[in-house]
């Protein structure tokens, strides 16, 4: 016999009627859910255009019995509660029966599952809640299910979805509050076929490691874990540091007894036990777990409602605001962290380390062996240095040709070469995308986001995509591989402002290139080895236009020998 019951209509009664249903993200909320209580330890989450065209969820849960399969489109039913008492308790996820149910009505829906007891798994179609085809498969223990071309059938509700990217936002906070609830569940999500989120299982108490995976590189260290216990509930989890500025409400996550809920007043609750270790126009940042008695607390079943009420208000109020501020005071800093960061400067080059002293017979040989088979520009032949003399005044390298005597700018003519060589990778590869191990978010003002709206296109087209996780808050996750990793914020400003300039792609990726080669150079002063400049030489020589730095200042002055022997009253015949 199967373990799918009819619900008692009593049952049917309780649970307020409503859409289960709203957008995409939760149907993805519904899918994971199930296949959460299917007991999954690896779920994979695929959608495509904002989940509207599809959604699959897959789990290796425990699957769904072959004879139970036609009843889980059924109106109420379900496998996990049989009488009305449980509908108290929020140990389980689903509890209401109508989730695929409803799926199926607005969409065409596939099932291919097999039961942990069985050997042979059954594979279902249905739309608009008929079955269409059910019939055996073979596949592995667990479940996944599509959902195609979701609110098909209901034109009014597809009209009222927003742009995928917006609904794709949706659906990854969504999923974002499953990894964080259920830190062993190993999670990974793709989104038009381009991975997302790839999270391993792992111990609650490295959550901190998911936290950044999904919030970005250095957000653990804003951090301070909690851990607070006081008769029959239990709080742990992480909060932002005291004098942590942050304006969003999007770092404030509670669940309790495992499952993402909203508790009144909370937020208002936390900032306030943080007292003046807050910057008053400051949001808290926190992810709590609680564990409550599920007799203490009342779920409004409203479907697609999160917010539940805890008893004794008053005293849960007092319990939270005790745990924040034993977490808060022992760390409390005595005075302001003000020591500077220093950071590495990086040349891009791997011959700067030594200072080398020029001797400069050697130099000639040396410079004379590594030019014999360059290829050179016929055009620069005649301005092409032969002998490398030295380095003066720390900058200027000095190098002579038969007739010539010429100075070089380290600077400028690294910056030439660096600029050229990263132009020609880019115009050989336009779109060339580097996707965020660690998603970085910022905050754009009104006027950037009306720039970033109106460019979004070719902002796509450069090799970004994003979401936006508030408003104006945006969380990158692809840039294009010519943005200096550690300034994608200014950068990705930088372009939009360019673009809105009416800069063509050719001078957007000039204007970057220019500055990223001028970066990647050495700088004055810089010791550089004779190895080194006769490399720089030999492909500043290689270059389109030798002669001026990506910003227009000359790379190389020349001063012809005939110049020199006017300085001294000579004629050529002497
Ligand atoms: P509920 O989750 O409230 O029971 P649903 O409509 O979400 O209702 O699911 C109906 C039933 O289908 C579930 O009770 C369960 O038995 C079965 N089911 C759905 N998804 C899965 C899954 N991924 N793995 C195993 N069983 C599933
Ligand atoms: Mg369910």
């Amino acid at each position: 016999m199967g373990l799918i019951r009819r619900l008692d209509p009593v049952v049917i009664h309780k649970i307020a009627a409503g859409e289960v249903i709203e957008r995409p993200a939760s149907v993805v909320k519904e899918l994971v859910e199930n296949s959460l209580d299917a007991k999954a330890t690896k779920i994979e989450v695929y959608t495509y255009n904002g989940g509207i065209d599809k959604i699959i969820v897959k789990d290796n849960g425990e699957g769904i019995l072959k004879e139970d399969l036609p009843l889980t489109i059924e109106k109420h039913t379900t496998s996990k509660i049989y009488s009305l008492s449980d509908l108290e308790s929020l140990t389980s996820f689903g509890f209401r029966g109508e989730a695929l149910h409803s799926i199926s009505a607005v969409s065409l829906l596939e099932i291919q599952t097999k039961h942990i007891s069985e050997t042979i798994g059954t594979h279902m179609i249905a739309r608009e809640g008929n079955i269409l085809s059910l019939k055996p498969v073979s596949c592995l223990t667990g479940t996944s299910i599509s959902v195609i071309d979701l609110f098909f059938s209901t034109p009014a509700r597809k009209k009222f979805l927003k742009k995928p990217a917006f609904e794709d936002q949706k659906i990854f906070r969504e999923i974002m509050k499953f990894t964080l609830s259920h830190p062993h569940v190993e999670f990974q999500y793709f989104r038009d076929d381009k991975p997302i989120m790839s999270l391993p299982s792992m111990n609650f108490y490295d959550l901190t490691k998911r936290i950044e995976l999904l919030l970005g590189k250095g957000f653990a260290d804003k951090l301070l874990p909690v851990f607070y216990e006081k008769e029959k509930i239990k709080v742990q989890g992480w909060i932002g540091k005291a004098n942590l500025q942050n304006s969003l409400s999007e770092y404030q996550f509670v669940f309790v007894n495992q499952r993402a809920v909203e508790i009144k007043n909370l937020s208002s609750i936390i900032k306030k036990a943080y007292g003046p270790l807050l910057p008053t126009e400051s949001k808290p940042i926190y992810f709590l777990f609680f564990e409550i008695p599920p007799f203490l607390i009342d779920v409004n079943v409203h479907p697609t409602k999160k917010e539940i009420r805890i008893q004794n208000e008053q005293e849960f109020y007092t319990f939270t605001i005790d745990a924040i501020k034993r977490t808060l005071l022992p760390n409390v800093p005595l005075n302001l962290d003000s020591s500077p960061k220093f950071t590495e400067k990086n040349f891009g080059t791997s011959h700067s380390s030594q200072i080398q002293p020029m001797i400069f017979s050697e130099a000639k040989t040396f410079y004379m062996e590594k030019t014999k088979n360059l290829e050179i520009p016929k055009q620069h032949q005649p301005e092409f240095p032969e002998r490398i003399l030295g380095v003066i005044f720390g900058t200027y390298i000095l190098a002579a040709s038969q007739n010539e005597l010429f100075f070089i700018d380290q600077h400028t003519a690294h910056e030439r070469i660096n600029y050229e060589k990263k132009r020609k990778q880019i115009l050989k590869n336009i779109h060339q995308k580097q996707i965020l191990l660690y998603p970085i978010h910022f905050r754009l003002t009104n006027e950037e986001k009306e720039l970033m709206k109106e460019f979004e296109e070719e902002l796509q087209q450069l090799g970004f995509s994003w979401e936006f996780f508030s408003d104006n808050t945006l969380v990158l996750r692809e840039i294009p591989d010519f943005l200096e990793l550690e300034e994608e914020k200014e950068q990705f400003i930088q372009i939009i402002k360019n673009l809105s300039l009416g800069y063509n792609k050719i001078e957007l990726y000039d204007s970057f290139i220019a500055n990223k080669a001028c970066k990647a150079s050495i700088r004055k002063n810089d010791p550089i080895s004779l190895e080194a400049i006769s490399e720089m030489l030999m492909k500043l020589y290689q270059c389109e236009v030798p002669s001026r730095c990506p910003h227009g200042r000359p790379t190389i002055i020349r001063i012809d020998k005939s110049e020199i022997d006017r300085w001294f009253y000579r004629k050529e015949t002497y």
